[in-house]
């Protein structure tokens, strides 16, 4: 297994139509190229909508930008009368590498289930991609459970749906923290991640948790990013609005 190298993600949400799309990527690739960013130590991934990806896959390519294509939800099914629905290999096709399940957008706004959930992320691995599972506790579950028992119960139930050997991410992002500009602390965030990666020795066995990239999620800036960065289990970020602003999204990428 390879070094866990720091992964940067956006997740656009449902923002930005595939002209805007195209625009944030060019300003932050000309943003990253003005503070002589060279992507070697880090890794840079984008989530846009379904309706960007081909116009960025293209950009990609065309600018050989070492930026990977994240896709925010895909279906559980293969193919077929699955009307609306997006499949893993149309998205592998799109030389789309990553693709978010558990967003808990999609677990509250959509009712998506521990199982759906489970059977998305193997979808997405059967098809090539790589799952980035989403898990995190509510205010309510806070109170109620403590900070960690939920993520690892939403963490085992998606990780046992995968193929054996199969590569994944998780990010942490406790819902409390998404969108609310109340970021966990860089220690809580350790401690869930810590907690996380323990929970994955006995899952996946001690070299896979070893070397899986876990995310911390919830308003990280530029201004906390480092702290974040500066933990231990902590392997990078999931970042929502800060990732529509070029400048920003550049300064938490250059968080060294
Ligand atoms: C997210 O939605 O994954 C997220 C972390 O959002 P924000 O950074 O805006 O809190």
């Amino acid at each position: 297994f390879a070094e866990r190298t720091p992964l940067i993600a956006g997740n656009w949400k449902m923002n930005l139509d595939h002209l805007q799309a195209i625009a944030l990527v060019q300003k932050l690739s000309w943003s990253l190229k003005d503070a002589r960013h060279d992507y070697t130590d880090v890794e840079v991934a984008v989530f846009p909508p379904f309706t960007d990806l081909r116009s960025v896959q293209t950009l990609l390519t065309a600018d050989k930008l070492p930026i990977a294509l994240g896709a925010q939800d895909l279906s559980p099914e293969a193919a077929g009368a699955f009307t609306g629905d997006i499949s893993a290999a149309m998205l592998a096709k799109l030389e789309v590498h990553y693709a978010l399940v558990g967003h808990s957008e999609r677990r509250q706004g959509h009712g998506e289930s521990d199982e759906l959930i489970g059977a998305k992320a193997a979808a997405a691995s059967n098809a090539g991609l790589v799952p980035m599972i989403c898990v995190g506790e509510t205010a309510a579950d806070l109170e109620e459970h403590g900070p960690a028992a939920i993520p690892l119960a939403q963490m085992q139930a998606a990780v046992s749906a995968l193929p054996e050997g199969a590569e994944f991410v998780i990010a942490y992002e406790p819902v409390w923290a998404i969108g609310s500009g109340q970021a966990a602390s860089a220690e809580q965030a350790e401690a869930v991640a810590a907690a996380l990666r323990e929970a994955l020795r006995d899952t996946v066995g001690d070299e896979r948790a070893a070397a899986t990239r876990i995310l911390y999620g919830g308003s990280v800036a530029s201004q906390n990013i480092a702290g974040f960065m500066a933990q231990p289990n902590v392997d990078g970020a999931l970042v929502g609005g800060a990732s529509l602003k070029s400048e920003e999204f550049s300064r938490i990428i250059q968080f060294r």
